[in-house]
């Protein structure tokens, strides 16, 4: 199918987009990689008046390590964290995670922001912001503010991003030394989006597992941390009966709700399972 009539801008300036924002209202769709937008317009899932391309805003793409914490632009590119040597050595999570988004030519395109603010609950990157604590920067027309991880996601698809305004970076705080990660997930084909997944972090202190998160993908309407289970692994070293305990304890956590492929059962054993390998991750 093709997408139906729309006008389109290129916007020089963020200012120019909050105005068109304000001018259009839910007529309008910022346009950053594309790649889940457009296939939406051809599928006729959506019918925007205006597309408002955000790609020639100077100053919204790059990462930057300074004072503690790692600052993508919200146009960074899926493959630009992926080839980054910063991300590797400051946040191995999301160098963990990025293979694992879609196929090569969409990661080259498509965009760390739009990721977050697309809020896809099988998503890679919102799982590992949650994971990670990540706050997102949110700009309108009066300022900027930000959004801790945890209060962002409110459900299907939507985030605490405001009609008129622009996600501009995401801000992770670079973890301490002695953090360890894992991200696993399960998929019919390679390149598919998750039946499940999860990022875990923790701090490994010769074998003793701290500040354990577990944030699940593909579970549930939103990404979700599984308070529970990091509570039964939280000051233990790990052991056959801990892993047990955590795996059991995803069943107060998550309430997957079945898909096409998978019925919720089905997809709480899976859970089990990845919760599995990747605490067995964090303590190789
Ligand atoms: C075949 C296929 C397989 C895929 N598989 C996966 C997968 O396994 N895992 C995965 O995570 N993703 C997958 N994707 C989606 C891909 O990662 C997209 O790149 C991503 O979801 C959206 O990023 P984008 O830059 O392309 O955003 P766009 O498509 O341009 O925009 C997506 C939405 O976000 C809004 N938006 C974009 N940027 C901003 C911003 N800065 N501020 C506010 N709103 C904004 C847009 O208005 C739009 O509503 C797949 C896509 C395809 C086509």
């Amino acid at each position: 199918m093709k997408a139906p009539p729309f006008a389109y801008i290129k916007a020089k300036t963020l200012a120019e987009v909050f105005q068109l924002l304000e001018t259009h209202g839910d007529g309008a769709r910022l346009l950053a990689g594309g790649q889940s937008l457009l296939a939406a317009l051809n599928l006729r899932l959506s019918s925007p008046e205006i597309l408002i391309d955000i790609t020639g805003i100077p100053g919204l793409a790059g990462i930057v390590v300074a004072n503690g914490k790692v600052s993508i632009g919200a146009l960074t590119t899926h493959a630009e964290v992926e080839r980054s040597t910063q991300i590797a050595h400051t946040l191995p999570l999301l160098a963990q995670a990025a293979p694992h988004i879609a196929h090569v030519a969409i990661r080259n395109a498509g965009t760390f922001g739009g990721s977050i603010a697309l809020a896809d609950p099988a998503a890679e990157w919102p799982a590992c912001c949650l994971a990670l604590d990540a706050e997102f920067v949110i700009a309108g027309k009066d300022g900027s503010r930000k959004v801790r991880a945890r209060d962002f996601f409110q459900a299907l698809y939507t985030t605490a991003i405001g009609p008129a305004e622009v996600l501009t970076a995401i801000e992770i705080p670079v973890p301490a030394g002695g953090s360890r990660s894992a991200f696993v997930e399960l998929t019919r084909r390679r390149g598919d989006y998750a039946i499940v997944g999860v990022a875990a972090v923790a701090n490994n202190a010769q074998g003793t597992l701290s500040g354990v998160q577990l944030a699940f993908l593909g579970v549930d309407q939103t990404p979700v941390l599984a308070k529970k289970a990091m509570a039964e692994v939280e000051g233990k070293r790990l052991s056959p009966a801990v892993i047990a305990a955590a795996a059991q304890a995803l069943a107060t956590d998550l309430d997957p709700s079945g898909d096409t492929y998978s019925t919720p059962a089905t997809k709480l054993h899976l859970a089990r399972v990845i919760t599995g390998r990747a605490l067995n991750a964090l303590n190789a």
